[in-house]
């Protein structure tokens, strides 16, 4: 899978690596499992419609020639543009993911972006902006077929209308959230709001953070701590100075796809990707790091 969200994957395991990275021993079983988490990025983040620039080299031959891929229209087009736009998932698509999750026997941490922000800056809570989708999602994890992830409460940077496309430039780099330039209330505010919104919708407390692009700084970690999150998914694992009474699950064992995947390939994507991996035991995230926390 190519990388073209500036490291939502990074170093972490990818969808297409079909080398298993580790073998965890279950208690009590002496057959040895190969177990891996699935996560899938960016559900509910509004970046997916903000976060737009396009390529800036075309190579020709060997070389590399700059191409104004940001000028105006040109990073909407096909084959220019790079990330966004694309629209979010249909309950009908969560049905189908559903439905391959459960004929594989695997499990998947859905990182959701709690806050949808909008063009004029307001935050609108993902059930609200999205309850058909919503309520399947609810479903998956009544069943015990998903498990919901903080990513972010807006996935971006939104003072100053930071995240809104530009006229003549890309905007990647404000789509982040959990910048060390922001203040510790930012980022307590941003988490904080991300889980309420997320434990009352879906009704169990939300334990697993995922930094959108793999951002997060000291800061985050330690208001993650306070706000009951227990596990921290990210390529590039702790930075210096985290708190205690968090793990940072290991990212060589955490398979990472996006939206963007079966929003552009279709739900076949997720089920082939099931069938490349099978053999595998794919767990939550959160049940990844406990037997992480589990296994000396
Ligand atoms: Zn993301």
């Amino acid at each position: 899978m190519e990388r073209v969200h500036g490291g939502d994957a990074g170093r972490t395991a990818r969808a297409g690596d079909a080398v298993l990275a580790g073998r965890v021993a279950r208690a009590g079983d002496s057959s040895v499992v190969p177990t891996m988490a699935l996560r899938l990025d960016d559900v509910g983040a509004a970046s997916k419609q903000h976060e737009v620039y396009g390529v800036t080299r075309i190579p020709i031959g060997r070389r590399a020639l700059p191409f104004p891929g940001n000028f105006l229209f040109l990073k909407y087009l096909p084959p220019i543009k790079r990330w966004g736009p694309y629209p979010e998932l249909t309950a009908a698509q969560w049905v189908d993911v559903l439905t391959a999750l459960s004929d594989a026997g695997a499990e998947l941490t859905v990182a959701v972006t709690a806050g949808w922000v909008e063009r004029d800056g307001r935050i609108v809570p993902f059930p609200v902006k999205f309850p058909d989708a919503a309520r399947v999602l609810r479903e998956g994890v009544e069943r015990g077929v998903l498990e919901i992830a903080n990513h972010g409460y807006t996935h971006c940077v939104t003072a100053d209308g930071l995240f809104r496309p530009r006229l003549f430039s890309g905007n990647r780099p404000w789509h982040r959230e959990f910048f060390d330039w922001l203040p510790e209330e930012v980022h307590r505010e941003h988490v904080r709001a991300a889980q309420d919104i997320l434990a009352g919708w879906f009704g169990v407390a939300v334990e697993t953070l995922v930094p959108p692009g793999n951002v997060l700084s000291p800061k985050t970690v330690t208001v993650a701590a306070e706000a009951g999150i227990r596990f921290i998914s990210r390529a590039g694992g702790a930075p210096a100075g985290a708190a205690d009474g968090i793990t940072f699950v290991d990212d060589t064992r955490v398979l990472v796809f996006h939206d963007r995947d079966l929003v552009k390939r279709g739900p076949a994507y997720l089920e082939r990707l099931l069938h490349t991996h099978r053999g595998t035991r794919f767990v939550s995230v959160r049940a990844l790091g406990r037997l992480q926390t589990a296994v000396p």
